[in-house]
């Protein structure tokens, strides 16, 4: 008999074999249990007949309760109803840890509630679901990046100045001088995309962000590509076809996950089809004005949540936006050839309301210029020298782009919040557990 894990189930049909669970919930009458069963590879159901076991398994089959783990021993079969296709007639149970008054019952509780607990939150079959699917964006970005040719590249977490203002800096101790923890690795990985061609990073990103929506958390994770000899247009290949397979590879290997979300794999597939529409931030400005929703929409705005959503629906389709005003970017991102206040750069927006998922530009490349936008922003030029050097010596047209992994996780799964994306979130009002 071997030890298996639910999710090989198939393999195993009419066979006898011994799973290491837990107790999600239970049914059961004078003559049947029903055990719902998670060993963190899939969620199934156990069944005990008692006229099948011993009295003493019947009886723990019974008394077992929410989330204690045991061993069940018993021979696989299909099961054509359940999510998962496969349940486990069960012969045999050994206990293995106790549960008393597991606080998360089946019935519904509130978010705080469930953020007080979700060291154990994390445990129910949709944060599992989502987590997985987490899980296979990280390999598929790995894969993907790897096959493109790219280097991984980490940049610090701990710096030494402030890369676009201070208001969202955490600002920390570095022995006798000041670090802020980091808000994006891109200057580093400028230096990556000179020093090896084609670099990305994956890591935690910190911002102190004061305002409370669904799509900001406080400590994101980024992955950062760079490229060497890259044009705008370019990098924007690269960008769609990284999406399309991010979401491809959830198609084909997350199947299961995306049935316990209720997720449409249709819309998703849409979503496979390149290339994705291209407008510029003009172009949005008037189709903005045109909808006669935004009354305040003017050349030179920012866009938050509803201009994004709107342009994205408009598409129904991931749509990049390009070239938005200079004054509003920041420093590093090269300025149009014949139009002064716009910067070649392109933010990509998700459709179904889920807003920006992408930022990114073609980098500035003069060093005059620069010293010029860094002094703009009021940086101490001392601190920039090092990104400087990077242009005095061999420049070369050059573009990167950032995606913020659990944007793609909520639009990817459908989930309404931010929150769910990540095991442990940071959020304005949160740091337990
Ligand atoms: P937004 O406009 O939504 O605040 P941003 O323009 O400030 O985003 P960038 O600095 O361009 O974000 O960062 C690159 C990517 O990182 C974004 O496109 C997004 O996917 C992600 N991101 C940015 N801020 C957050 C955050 N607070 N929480 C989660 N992801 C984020
Ligand atoms: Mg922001
Ligand atoms: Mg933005
Ligand atoms: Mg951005």
């Amino acid at each position: 008999m071997e030890t298996i894990s639910i999710v090989d189930s198939k393999k195993y049909v009419d066979k006898k074999v011994k799973i290491g669970v837990w107790l999600t919930n239970k049914r059961s009458s004078g003559k049947i249990a029903f055990l719902q069963l998670r060993d963190g590879t899939a969620y199934f159901q156990g069944v005990v007949v008692k006229s099948d076991v011993s009295e003493e398994t019947f009886a723990l089959a019974k008394e077992v309760k929410q989330e204690e783990s045991m061993y069940v021993i018993g021979t696989i079969h299909e099961d054509a109803r359940s999510h998962f296709g496969y349940e486990i007639e069960i012969e045999d149970i050994e206990p293995v840890g106790a549960s008393k008054d597991y606080p998360i019952s089946p019935k519904d509780h509130g978010t705080d509630f469930l953020m007080d607990h979700r060291h154990l939150w994390l445990r129910s079959k949709r944060q599992f679901a989502i987590i997985k699917i987490r899980s296979e964006l990280i390999r598929a970005t790995y894969a993907f990046f790897h096959k493109e040719g790219f280097v991984k590249f980490d940049a610090p977490i701990l710096t030494g100045s402030a890369p676009e203002g201070t208001t969202e800096l955490f600002h920390t101790e570095y022995f006798d001088k000041d670090a802020y923890l980091s808000q994006s690795g891109q200057l580093y990985e400028e230096a990556g995309a000179m020093a090896y061609g084609k670099v990305f990073s994956f890591g935690p990103t910190f911002r102190a962000e004061k305002s409370k929506t669904r799509r900001h958390l406080i400590e994101f994770w980024m992955i950062e590509p760079e490229m060497a000899f890259t044009h705008q247009e370019e990098s924007l290949e690269i960008q769609e076809k990284y999406i399309a397979y991010l979401v491809q590879s959830v198609l084909d290997n997350c199947q299961y996950e995306l049935k316990l979300l209720g997720r449409d794999p249709k819309v998703l597939q849409r979503y496979t089809k390149l290339p994705y529409p291209r407008i510029s931030y003009d172009e949005a400005i008037e189709l903005l004005q045109k909808s006669g929703d935004f009354p305040d929409v003017k050349w030179g705005k920012d866009f938050g949540s509803p201009e994004e959503t709107y342009l994205a629906e408009h598409f129904n389709k991931p749509v990049f936006v390009l070239n938005y005003p200079k004054a509003i970017k920041p420093f590093y991102m090269k300025p149009h050839p014949t139009r002064k206040d716009v910067v070649i750069c392109a933010d990509l927006l998700a459709p179904e309301g889920y807003g920006e998922i992408i930022g990114g530009s073609e980098r500035a490349t003069d060093v005059a210029y620069l010293e010029k936008q860094i002094e703009k922003a009021g940086l101490d030029k001392a601190d920039y020298q090092w990104y400087l050097d990077l242009r005095r010596y061999g420049s070369v047209p050059h573009s990167g782009f950032g995606l913020g992994l659990e944007r793609a996780v909520t639009w990817i799964t459908g989930e309404e919040h931010i929150r769910e994306a990540i095991p442990f979130p940071r959020l304005l009002n949160r740091i337990y557990p």
